[in-house]
This record gives C-alpha cells, structure tokens and sequence, in this order.
C-alpha cells in the first residue's frame, strides 16, 4: 500500500506537494476547493506544474481529490442535485488539470426510501460523468470513487450491497469511469467487524464477491472513535480508537492493495506520528 494523508491547499498546489514529500508521504489526497463552499479557485498552471513536478521526484502517487463534503448525490432536492452535479462534473476537470486520475465522493444522505435515494445517486452520477466527459478535453479519463459511508443520518452507501448497486447501474459504461475507495473507520462504525480476529480478511472476501477488488482504487486508513455498528463517524488517530492497528496490517499485506493508495484522514496534530505508525505495520 502507498501510505498518505489529506492535506490543506492553504498554501496552494505547489506547497502541498512540498509537505507531502518533506513528511515522507507515498500518495496524498486534498479537496481540490475550499470543503465549506463559495467559488473554486482556479488553478494556476505554473503552480500545477510544479505541484506535479514535486509530487513525481518525491515518488508521491497518486494525488486524490476530495470533493466538498456539501454535495449530495442522494438529494431529492432540485437545487440542491443541480448544484451537486455542476460541483462535481467541476471537480473531475480540476483533477484532470491537476493531474489526478481520482475523485472521491460520498453518495449522501436523503429521508425516505433508500433504494429511491440509491437511484437518484446513481442518476446524479451519470450526469457527472455525461457533462465531465464533455467539458474535459483529457484522453485519460479520471475515475470517480464511491466512498463507503458510516451510514448515520440517512447516509446511503453504508454497506457493500449498496454501492455494489450503484456502481453495475451504469453498466458497462461506468466500468472505466467508476471504482470504490473504502473507508475503514466508515466501514467498521457501519457494522463490519474490522477489528475480529479473521474480519479484515472477511470484509475484503466480500468486497470481492460483490465488487471486485480491481475496482477498488483508494483506501481512506482512519481510527474509529465510534464502536462496530455505532454509526458515529468520528476518525481517531491510528492505534488510538476501536480499529486497533491489526486492520491496517491486513489491508497493507493483501497482495491485490500492493500500489493501492492509503490515506490517513486523523487528526492533523497527530499526522506524522500516525505516517510512522502505518509504515510501522509493514515490519
Ligand atoms: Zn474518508
């Protein structure tokens, strides 16, 4: 696995990739605008460059991007999908400007019936890619990713079966355009026992069986404040919630995640001590 973290485009691109290479990050994810709204920035080319100049010396791949945590997939709200959707299909081109072959996204939330909700995403995602593939002049497309939700406050995408569902709806077309990255700290607030004896072993069998693990394209590694099945999505830093560590381990040996990306999302303060704690894991 390529170890990383989420970082803040305070500083701009360039900046983030020297903090990323100066803390000895293998990959790195950041949101490619400010996560509470407003305008996206554009992106300076020269400092693109640079940012993908840094990032390949260092060995740092990939980049992620995070689109904001306001977009709502599931919403049955006009408004509110309309403006998902031009955030996100936005979001695809940024990452291609900035060189990113990833987006990731949560499904959201909506009241109601989930297999409603589970539709209205997986319509909202076609549109995102139906206006992304128009609007971005790249040959190599960037792949949005599904991330698995801790499943509290009318969240879809908290089990398997669910972003399995959304992810066959496109067909074949989404095959190239879609994938998955897997929250750990999601997964296990959302009922998988992660930290059993056997269960990281087991949640991976069944990734398989319903998705793939080729469509697996990231791993967001997080600490869960919140116990197995608690639906309280609070990411703890890594050894210090519910998880323990054994889980990491088990991700990091998996032949099949060897070059999979994996990106802490803890606690800013506790960043590099939780770097050195997953590079720890590989012995
Ligand atoms: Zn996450």
């Amino acid at each position: 696995m390529r170890f990383g973290a989420h970082l803040s485009i305070g500083r701009g691109w360039s900046a983030l990739a020297r903090t990323a290479r100066a803390e000895g990050m293998e990959s790195v994810q950041a949101f490619s605008r400010s996560p509470r709204g407003g305008k996206a920035k554009a992106i300076e080319p020269a400092d693109a460059a640079a940012m993908q100049r840094e990032l390949e010396e260092g060995g740092i791949r990939p980049l992620i991007i995070h689109v904001p945590y306001f977009v709502n997939l599931a919403t049955a709200n006009p408004q509110a999908r309309e403006y998902t959707v031009e955030t996100l299909a936005l979001d695809v081109v940024r990452a291609s400007e900035l060189g990113s072959p990833y987006v990731v996204t949560h499904l959201g939330s909506a009241p109601g019936d989930r297999g409603e909700a589970l539709n209205r995403a997986a319509s909202a995602i076609a549109l995102v890619l139906d206006a992304s593939a128009r609007t971005s002049p790249v040959s190599r497309p960037v792949i949005l990713l599904l991330e698995n939700s801790g499943g509290g406050g009318g969240d879809v995408g908290s089990r398997l079966e669910e972003l399995a569902y959304v992810l066959t709806s496109l067909g074949r077309g989404g095959a190239g355009r879609l994938g998955l990255c897997l929250d750990t700290c999601h997964a296990f607030v959302a009922g998988y026992d992660l930290a059993a004896e056997g269960g990281p072993e087991r949640f991976v069998d069944e990734v398989d069986r319903l998705i793939g693990l080729d469509r697996v394209k990231a791993f967001h590694l997080n600490d869960s404040q919140g116990r197995l099945g608690s639906s309280f999505d609070r990411h703890a830093a890594i050894g210090q919630g519910y998880l323990g560590t054994g889980v990491f381990a088990a991700l990091n040996a998996t032949p099949d995640f060897a070059e999979t990306p994996g990106i802490l999302e803890t606690p800013e303060e506790g960043r590099l001590a939780d770097l050195a704690a997953l590079k720890a894991l590989r012995g």
